[in-house]
């Protein structure tokens, strides 16, 4: 142990053994490290006067020698600080409590220069107090560049966490889309395409209202094609009640901002609604076929479909694509089965449908009935009159006949001036006082043509009933013509009906 001690006292007499300086004289080791270090030093005696500081504090603080001295005082020192506007005068104040409060301190000060220098302050024994000036420019600086690089950071990956959200939800948003036209390819019918739309935007846009509208045949008006969400599809709108068909483009209502109210909106009181709407042409293949008129007022929240004008926009065109070639489908089958002239059917339909509902007749065990009728004298009503006022004449047959019977009977121009009619589920005396119905409404026909009335055409029918006239199609057929030249022999504008085949094995 006291080999030990004796050890220390050894080493300590080694540190403690003067060094000369250059100069000859003893080094004063605390003095070289005070004026050696990096910081300013200043040395505060109890009454608030310097009584001493490094070289590096005028460095530090950037201070003129004639502003510190020893004998400099604190009130002097810190309020020529206040002065050059490096602290405030209440921060003058503060420190001046803190130094009478003899604890440690610290505050910045800003330099003119721009720098930044932090001051520690130590009190040290009998009252006084060692302060130090450090320059923190650097690390300041350094600070702040690591917060400008993490708040880039975490911007940069704020951006990339939303475009990969903005990619998913497109992603969905083409799926749906490729789903839909998945869909709408292959529907059959504008009512098919109607459920089809409607059951979509229920479920991709939950919470949305909307209605769609298809330009009428006569183009006047558009009829209500079906309605999503809480909508209430109008059965008919006018063209020029929507600013989208007016101006054939995308019309999007905001009550604020110089907006109009399409009149097929506005509600009983013709008050502008308050919230957003969207009307869309349906335009196909450069023509407007209708309209689509979407709210999302009540959009749910938890809507999966991030952009839903973009997203109505894009169901629109699909839906305008898919009606156009529905309607085109539709042309193209009316005109293969269609006469052109009455819009009745054509020969080549008709006789598919007598084969289906007579065998549709078998099974079900009923009857079916064929009423044949020609137009009586109609050479020379043409002759007179000329071709077009036949034609005429015609198109009112046609049109007597569709008004007639609009239920499931089958109406047809089978050629010339001879039509057929199919009643599916009818018996003779049925078929009979249709053929009378049609004879007396056909005569009561009144056509003004050139200035003048037309004079009546009447017509002579024939009817044949399955199973009692024949089986076939071409057996009801040959019977119902054969009661039509009885008719025409019996004097032209009646009835008859054709003769009933006894059943096989009847004697
Ligand atoms: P009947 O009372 O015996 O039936 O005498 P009809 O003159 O009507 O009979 P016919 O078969 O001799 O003449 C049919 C006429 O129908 C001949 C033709 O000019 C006319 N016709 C056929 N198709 C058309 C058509 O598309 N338009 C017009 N305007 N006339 C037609
Ligand atoms: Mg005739
Ligand atoms: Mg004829």
């Amino acid at each position: 142990m006291t080999k030990q001690i004796r050890a220390v006292d050894k080493m300590a007499n080694a540190t403690t053994a003067p060094i000369m300086g250059r100069d000859g004289k003893p080094i004063d080791w605390n003095e070289e490290v005070v004026y050696s270090m990096e910081q300013g030093i200043l040395v505060w005696s109890r009454e608030g006067v310097c009584v001493m500081h490094n070289t590096r504090v005028f460095e530090v603080l950037e201070l003129k020698k004639s502003e510190l001295a020893v004998g400099t005082t604190r009130k002097d020192f810190l309020a020529a600080a206040a002065a050059r506007g490096e602290i405030t005068t209440d921060k003058v104040a503060q420190a001046e409590e803190r130094f009478a409060d003899g604890k440690p301190f610290s505050f910045d000060r800003k330099l003119p220069s721009g720098r930044t220098v932090t001051t520690n302050v130590r009190p040290v024994r009998g009252g006084g107090s060692v302060v130090t000036f450090t320059d923190i420019t650097k690390a300041k600086r350094a600070e702040a560049e690591l917060a400008l690089a993490k708040r880039q950071a975490d911007r940069s990956h704020e951006q990339a966490r939303e475009a990969l959200m903005e990619q998913q939800a497109r992603q969905r948003e083409a799926r749906v889309i490729a789903e839909l036209d998945e869909w709408l390819q292959t529907c059959k019918s504008l009512d098919e395409l109607f459920l089809i739309v409607r059951t979509f935007m229920d479920r991709s846009l939950p919470g949305s209202a909307g209605e769609l509208y298809v330009y009428s045949n006569s183009r006047d008006v558009l009829d209500g094609a079906c309605d999503w969400g809480d909508a209430g599809l109008h059965d008919h709108i006018a063209p020029d009640s929507c600013w989208a068909l007016r101006r054939g483009r995308a019309y999007a209502y905001s009550p604020e901002g110089i907006s109009f109210t399409c009149d097929h909106v506005s509600d009983q009181h013709h008050e502008p609604p308050s919230e957003n709407y969207l009307c869309l042409p349906i335009i196909a293949h450069g023509d407007t076929v209708g309209l689509m008129h979407i709210r999302f007022d009540t959009l749910d929240s938890a809507c999966p479909i991030k952009d839903p004008n973009g997203f109505a926009i894009q169901v629109s065109e699909h839906v305008s694509l898919a009606i156009a070639n529905v309607k085109l489908r539709d042309e193209l089958r009316d005109q293969s089965t269609r006469d052109p002239l009455t819009g009745l059917y054509n020969r080549r339909y008709f006789l598919d449908a007598m084969r289906n509902a007579l065998s549709a007749a078998g099974r079900k065990g009923h009857e079916c009935a064929l009423i044949a009728f020609d137009a009586d004298k109609f050479k020379s009503f043409n002759d007179n009159h000329g071709h077009d006022a036949g034609d005429m004449v015609l198109r009112a047959i046609g049109q007597q006949l569709t008004e007639l019977f609009p239920g499931d009977e089958v109406p047809c121009r089978f050629g010339g001036e001879e039509f057929a009619l199919l009643l599916p589920h009818g018996g003779a005396a049925e078929a009979h006082a249709a053929a009378e119905r049609l004879r007396t409404g056909i005569e009561a026909v009144e056509l003004r043509y050139g200035g003048g009335t037309l004079p009546t055409v009447t017509v002579s029918s024939g009817v044949s009933v399955y199973p009692a006239c024949g089986t076939l199609p071409q057996d009801l057929i040959t019977a119902a013509d054969e009661a039509l030249y009885q008719a025409k022999a019996d004097g032209r504008n009646c009835v008859r009906a054709a003769k009933q085949v006894p059943p096989l094995g009847a004697s």
